[in-house]
């Protein structure tokens, strides 16, 4: 069994009458790449900074490396890295000198430092912007920046907040992979976003959030298999007959549709040959069949059942 590196007990945290954090329980294992995905104030932010002992909290234990995690621990916050949601550099320094000014707050030695900082520039592909001011920088290149001097001191846990938001799509890829090569270099990692296809790319295991809660967690295939709707189908047919629309809802496995727009909607819950078996009972109708899609649960369909709610994909 691997060790446990962060244990989290019923932590509570209010903002005066917000309940921002309500009970929130974790436990995560070294070598994980942990999600925690939730929308927008759903508390992901604030229980990173409890985390971190950088905000006070009502109630609840937090343990990191099976120690108690308090402001003054500075043996564990050694061994842990951050890549804040809000960028934090300093204007004023180069981007060589950034990372060395974040590295040099745990490495004292000189020799051992550059050779830190420099794999952290190239691990982010910095290399051509070393003499770059962050107000010359792109916002993808600034996020890589704020990753590099996160991770430069080589911690064994490293927590990326919403790294992703607001960057072109080469630089998050480069951001993905470059916190798998993390992982696989021995970090255990922790990454929150509300993006789903995010998670479901590199985390090993995940915890949903909603509203300070933890609604449900385990390995993206855990989550998936207790969802209701295994399978949903999308057909293009015009002029659907309102008898066909019934005798679709009595097919094996359907227990949802819609049409709308000319567009049918057939929701299953398990089942293996449902496409095959509703286009032949369209066709059967000599209706015109245009185009056709299969979709498996994503993690939005685990969100939509438990919440009602769509797990925005976009800002
Ligand atoms: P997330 O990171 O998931 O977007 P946050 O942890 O930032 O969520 O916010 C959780 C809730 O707490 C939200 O309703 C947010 O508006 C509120 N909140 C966050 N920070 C503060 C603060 N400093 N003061 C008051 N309310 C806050
Ligand atoms: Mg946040």
């Amino acid at each position: 069994m691997a060790q446990t590196v962060v244990k989290i007990d019923k932590l509570v945290k209010r903002y005066k009458e917000l309940l921002a954090v309500d009970h929130l329980s974790l436990e995560i294992f070294e070598g994980e790449v942990f999600g925690l995905l939730g929308p927008n104030g759903s508390g992901k932010t604030t229980t990173i900074n409890c985390l971190l002992s950088l905000l006070s909290y009502d109630k609840g234990e937090i343990q990191i490396f099976g120690r108690d995690m308090k402001p003054t621990a500075y043996d564990i916050k050694k061994d842990i890295g951050v890549v804040m949601q809000n960028v934090a550099v300093v204007d004023q320094l180069t981007v060589y000198e950034n990372i060395d000014y974040f590295c040099g707050l745990y490495i004292k030695d000189k020799a051992e430092r550059k050779k830190a900082v420099d794999e952290a520039i190239a691990f982010t592909g910095l290399e051509d912007f070393v003499k770059f001011k962050p107000k010359k920088l792109s916002g993808g290149l600034l996020r890589r920046l704020n990753i590099a001097c996160g991770i430069a001191h080589k911690p064994k846990l490293i927590i990326f907040d919403e790294p992703t938001v607001a960057v072109d799509p080469q630089s998050r890829n480069k951001i993905l992979e470059g916190i798998i090569d993390l992982n696989k270099a021995g970090a255990t990692v922790i990454y929150t976003s509300h993006y789903m296809e995010e998670v479901e790319q590199i985390c090993t295991r995940l915890a949903v959030m909603d509203k300070g809660r933890v609604i449900a967690s385990g390995t993206i295939d855990e989550l998936k298999s207790n969802v209701k709707c295994s399978e949903t189908v999308k057909v293009e047919v015009r002029a659907l007959d309102d008898e066909t629309y019934e005798e679709v809802g009595q097919l094996d496995h359907v227990f949802e549709k819609a049409y709308d727009n000319g567009e049918l909607t057939v929701k299953y819950t398990g089942g293996k040959h449902n496409v095959v078996r509703l286009l032949n009972t369209l066709q059967n109708k000599g209706l015109h069949i245009g185009r056709v899609s299969s979709e498996q649960p994503t993690l939005n369909t685990v969100f939509l059942e438990l919440t009602g709610k769509e797990l925005r994909d976009k800002d």
